[in-house]
């Protein structure tokens, strides 16, 4: 049997009343079981205190209970490291398995992340190391000089990323396949490698003394070896490296210089996949900020940016100037403001960019169209959610293009004004 813990003590008294009903406007409470069987259970108190600010829609409320009067099932917990799985007893006990339609729901979310990439011709690691040998004296890379190659190939071992110290510093990273492991654009996971080739080249010397240190199960460093592919975006999450390694890493090539770059660039490539795993798109539309070279940047959603062609810059920023829409027969109207502004992004050779325009603005050409499908889908990759992209994409109703997004979210740098354009 299993004995409840009788709360001792109240911080705070109950109001008595029974919140059988929940008023929608009143703030959701939540209630926090703090046990006094902790001697530093105030300064537990105090840290949650800190890091769960009550807000609009949620208030935390602490009660002090006391577990002491529970029997023990076991004397010590059995290697307490390691978690033990549950039994099908226990979990029912724990959660009944009612009949439900999650079932079907989970079914699903399995054929999102574990079904595997199709087979693809994998390349020897051998060949792939006497590529960039190969490479090094037409490029004018020196021996001593770190070149890694990013390659949509496979390999032989089928590792995401390898690398080498000799006779040269080199290394390779898969570009491919990382949609079937995560969801987010795959110059994340890429940047990842190759910020961790270089820590690891670095730190350990070698890919010998790499794999010496290398976590068979995962610790939540960047050192973990991941053997399940699919445990990529667990390493994604982790901008950190462990104590142990970093011991041994600082000790040898790994500077303090070097690991002041990586942390914030790693931190940044965390906190940006994080948000991109997230499975519902937020309430509000991002605030949408053009800088002075046209990148876009999503300044809500963790400051993710989106970088187009040129050509699909000015036609991105024609979108947003002109929030009223227009159909794509009638762009040859705004031939000299897309001109304009397309010469603000690419500066080039006058009659080129006419040439580019002309066909832009041509109702019988399908450029527009094409560029238009092409905005789209990247902005599609970046932000995955249907509920995000939609704000920003161009879409038309009736014919008539336009970006759907609230002229009050859209801020433009100063170069984008369009009476400064024609100066
Ligand atoms: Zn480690």
């Amino acid at each position: 049997m299993v004995k409840l813990p009788i709360p001792t003590s109240f911080n705070s008294p109950l109001t008595g009343s029974h919140h059988t009903i929940t008023d929608p406007s009143m703030p959701e409470t939540i209630h926090l079981l703090l046990d006094t069987a902790d001697p530093e259970a105030d300064d537990l108190r105090r840290g949650l205190d800190d890091l769960l600010q009550n807000n609009g829609s949620l208030v935390f409320r602490f009660h002090n209970v006391s577990t002491e009067g529970l029997s023990a099932v076991l004397d010590k917990a059995k290697n307490t490291g390691e978690k033990n799985e549950l039994s099908p007893e226990e979990l029912e006990w724990i959660e009944p398995s009612y009949p439900s339609d999650l079932d079907s729901l989970l079914v699903e979310e399995q054929t999102i992340f574990q079904k595997l990439p199709p087979p693809r011709p994998a390349v020897s690691w051998e060949d792939l190391f006497d590529f960039i040998q190969q490479v090094r004296p037409m490029r004018d890379i020196p021996q001593n000089e770190l070149a890694i190659l990013l390659t949509p190939s496979a390999n032989e071992n089928n590792w995401f990323s390898s690398f080498r110290s000799s006779p040269a510093p080199e290394g390779f990273v898969q570009t491919t396949d990382w949609e079937f492991f995560m969801r987010a654009p795959r110059w994340f996971p890429v940047a990842h490698e190759i910020w961790t080739l270089i820590l690891q080249l670095k730190g350990f010397g070698s890919l010998r003394n790499t794999l010496r240190y290398a976590h068979k199960s995962a610790v939540g460093c960047l050192n973990d070896f991941c053997e399940e592919k699919s445990d990529i975006h667990i390493k994604l999450r982790t901008a950190d490296i462990c104590d142990a390694c970093l011991e041994v890493m600082l000790r040898r090539d790994l500077t303090q210089e070097l690991l002041a770059a990586a942390t914030p660039a790693l931190e940044k490539i965390r906190l940006q996949s994080k948000f991109l795993q997230q499975r519902f798109a937020e309430a509000e539309a991002s605030p949408l900020f053009i800088d002075e070279k046209g990148v876009l940047h999503f300044e809500n959603y963790q400051q993710l940016s989106c970088r187009l062609a040129p050509v699909e810059k000015a036609v991105y920023l024609f979108f947003l100037l002109h929030p009223e829409g227009t159909r794509l027969n009638e762009l040859s109207d705004y031939k000299q403001e897309i001109l304009d502004l397309y010469l603000c992004i690419r500066n080039q050779d006058i009659s080129a960019a006419v040439e580019v325009v002309r066909k832009l603005v041509n109702p019988l050409n399908n450029s527009a169209n094409e560029k238009i499908s092409r905005i789209n889908a990247k902005l599609e990759q970046l932000l995955c959610l249907p509920g995000r992209y939609e704000h920003y994409q161009i879409t038309h109703t009736s014919g008539t293009y336009a970006i759907p997004l609230v002229p009050e979210k859209i801020r433009l740098h100063a170069r984008w004004d369009l009476t400064s354009l024609s100066k």
